[in-house]
């Protein structure tokens, strides 16, 4: 299995295979040509699922704000054209005066802001790790008398805890910018930013639900950031980049765990994370929301569970409710925007986290079907699920929601 570090990539929302990965695709393209040989125009044609959501996830604006500066810039839609190495296709092509291609290159955006094609893989760097199961990890981990944050550290090369901070830093500024900011969030459904209001309200409230109350607020904080454009960082993408932060800003804020627990959290979080990115999918266009709520529910859990101390066996029983409860979760964003049901679905999965540590907590941490085993499942159901619950936008509540169509 390959390093965890790029299950957290830093960038600008509101989504990783949406905006982050093809404004990268359009620096590299942008790249091929200096000053002096610039193209007259381009022309670029977005494909399958990145044509269906991609006015809502801004993705025209992220690959126009890189190209337009060297030339005027089409953006072609075709929804209907479903590549076969992934939907989410794009084609770049640079053109002379009289229209002809002067240089082509087709890439996918595969899920959690990486890019790939029939060439490279961008998800897939040197494999640094002998395993690539839970059940293996957690085997070996027995073995040799590890924790999963210290399996992390025994293959990971140099500077991974430089990234672990970096990562946290985002995550925190993101929840306390978003705390802080109120008003009404792009895209055409006028929402109003509400993580303010929720951490106000909930600090009226006595224990038990103000400890709720904040999650929410917190999470809420983060999609909103994202939302609009913010900068955040994948866990493991943008749409469900508020349910890791809000479980362990909550943590560190209420029962004031150290910096190194809360880093160590963040290397379990991303190791499941990682499992789950190499035996399935992060990506909402391949599987549905399962692959990214429900393996961010899944990381989180498991990072609460290690905080408070759980075995290997309670950690891994966290993250697989945590996933199992989200199994067959479809992606249907209204207007294609990151924003209904992106928003609460974090809020609610990070409550559901704190959920699944507390159940896992109760237990002896031994149960019946195992994190590898959900994995495979989510695999299965996200092959099954027809793609108008794949990120189109053509089915369930983009379908029945019609504010803006109407
Ligand atoms: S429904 Fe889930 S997978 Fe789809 S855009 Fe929203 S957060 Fe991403």
């Amino acid at each position: 299995m390959e390093s965890i570090r790029t299950i957290y990539k830093i960038g600008s929302g509101p989504s990783s295979s949406h905006t982050m990965a093809p404004k990268r695709a359009a620096e590299l393209f942008a790249a091929r040509f200096d000053q002096k040989e610039k193209p007259h125009s381009f022309r670029v044609t977005l494909y399958g699922a990145l044509a269906a959501t991609g006015k809502g996830h801004l993705t025209d604006v992220a690959i126009m704000h890189v190209l337009e500066s060297l030339a005027p810039t089409e953006i072609k839609w075709e929804p209907r054209t479903v590549p076969t190495f992934h939907t989410n296709g794009m084609k770049f092509e640079a053109l002379a005066e009289d229209g002809a291609v002067l240089n082509d290159w087709v890439v996918y955006s595969i899920g959690g802001g990486s890019l790939a094609n029939e060439d490279f893989d961008e998800s897939r760097t040197e494999e640094i790790y002998p395993h690539n199961t839970i059940t293996e990890i957690m085997a070996y981990c027995f073995k040799n008398h590890l924790n999963y944050w210290e399996y992390v550290l025994r293959y990971e090369t140099d500077g991974l805890k430089e990234h672990l901070e970096e990562v946290w830093e985002t995550m925190k500024a993101s929840v306390e910018r978003g705390l802080v900011t109120d008003g009404i969030i792009p895209g055409g459904l006028n929402l109003r930013r509400k993580a303010g209001e929720y951490l106000i309200r909930s600090k009226t409230y006595s224990k038990n639900v103000k400890s709720r109350g904040l999650v929410y607020a917190y999470a809420l904080a983060v999609a909103e950031e994202n939302a609009c454009g913010g900068v955040v960082s994948t866990a493991p993408t943008c749409g469900s980049s508020g349910v890791l932060p809000a479980v362990l800003y909550h943590l560190k804020t209420s029962r004031d765990f150290p910096i190194r627990s809360i880093l160590r959290a963040l290397a379990t979080a991303a190791l499941f994370g990682n499992v789950a990115r190499t035996n399935a999918s992060i990506s909402g266009a391949e599987v549905g929301c399962q692959g990214e709520v429900g393996v961010a529910c899944s990381m989180a859990a498991a990072a609460a569970n290690q905080l408070f101390g759980g075995s290997l066996n309670q950690i891994e029983y966290a993250a697989e409710m945590g996933l199992e409860h989200h199994l067959g979760l479809t992606c249907d964003p209204v207007c294609g925007l990151v924003q209904i049901p992106c928003m609460e679905r974090n809020a609610f999965a990070a409550a559901r986290a704190l959920d699944a540590n507390t159940y896992a907590t109760f237990s002896d941490g031994f149960h019946r079907v195992s994190f590898d085993q959900v994995i495979e499942v989510m695999k299965q159901t996200g092959h099954d699920l027809p793609s108008l619950y794949k990120e189109t936008s053509e089915g369930g509540l983009a379908t029945s929601y019609t504010h803006l169509k109407g």
